[in-house]
């Protein structure tokens, strides 16, 4: 990424890339990266990631060189991760200098079964885990490489929300996944980013189906006030924080902390 702290070839995996936050993620990142920079896009749906694709390749980033692929793909399972490791080793190079990680891609769960159970924490806990372990071992340190996972976290990391249960467990897991990480490997930049309330998909299933009436309402009465965040603005500040590069590896800081 370009900027005080950030000059270099970048090879940046963003996961749920297809729409909302995501999607922006990848929109202003392609911004910022220098000439030579390499994209991989993961989510399930093949069209969006194609007309994402189309849309960065007719940019400035896009005519200045960057690379950009897609994998259309379950993150849920191994085979998904198998194909977004393969994709990642095609667009490596001896120029890339900076391997960014951006653990996005989740989801809020409706549940009965220990199969369901078992299936969403597969995809929102073991998957960034293992995806995160695979492109650590796929570049490991050496002199002149900066790498930085970020993991896209939650208010619901640290705060118990009524019928929320997965997706609280979910994101504490991977608060902590991510705080070892940062103990263990002090020359990696580790950072779980809370976006706040955003505007997308994610919040419309909040505040129809939460399973808590209380909490239905405050989501329907944020949004009917007018507070729910951009996926812009939020990804504005997240990109500051990876700019200036001061944050404490393995912090979590939210959009309202900044
Ligand atoms: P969203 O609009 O529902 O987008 C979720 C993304 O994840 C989509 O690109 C989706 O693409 C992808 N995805 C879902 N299941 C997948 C799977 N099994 N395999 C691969 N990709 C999958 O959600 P969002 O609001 O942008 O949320 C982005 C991140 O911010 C999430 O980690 C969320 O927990 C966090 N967050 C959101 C809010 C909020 O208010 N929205 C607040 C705090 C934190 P496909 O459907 O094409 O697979």
């Amino acid at each position: 990424m370009q900027g005080e702290r950030g000059r270099g070839i970048a090879l940046c995996i963003i996961t749920g890339a297809s729409r909302g936050f995501g999607r922006t993620v990848a929109k202003e990142l392609s911004l910022r990266v220098k000439p030579g920079s390499a994209f991989v896009l993961v989510a399930r749906s093949e069209s969006e990631l194609q007309t994402l694709r189309a849309e960065l390749a007719e940019s400035d980033a896009g005519r200045a060189g960057l690379e950009v692929r897609y994998v259309a793909t379950d993150l849920g399972l191994t085979e998904g991760l198998e194909k977004v490791t393969k994709a990642v080793q095609e667009a490596a190079s001896e120029l890339i200098e900076h391997v960014l990680l951006v653990n996005n891609a989740g989801k809020s769960p409706v549940f009965t079964e220990m199969a369901e159970v078992n299936s969403y924490l597969s995809f929102n806990v073991s998957s960034v885990l293992c995806l995160t372990a695979r492109i650590l071992q796929a570049f490991p340190q050496r002199p002149g490489l900066r790498r930085t996972i970020v993991n896209i976290s939650s208010l619901c990391a640290l705060k118990p929300f009524p019928s929320w249960v997965l997706y609280c467990a979910g994101k504490a897991a991977r608060d902590m996944i991510f705080k070892v990480l940062a103990e263990e490997q002090p020359d990696l930049r580790v950072l779980s980013y809370a976006p706040g309330p955003l505007d997308t998909d994610m919040q419309l299933e909040a505040r129809s189906k939460s399973g808590d009436a209380t909490l239905r309402k405050s989501f329907n009465e944020m949004f009917t006030r007018g507070q729910l965040v951009s996926c812009e603005e939020s990804c504005n500040k997240l990109t500051k924080l990876l700019m200036e590069d001061s944050y404490t590896s393995g912090a979590h800081i939210d959009f309202y902390d900044i």
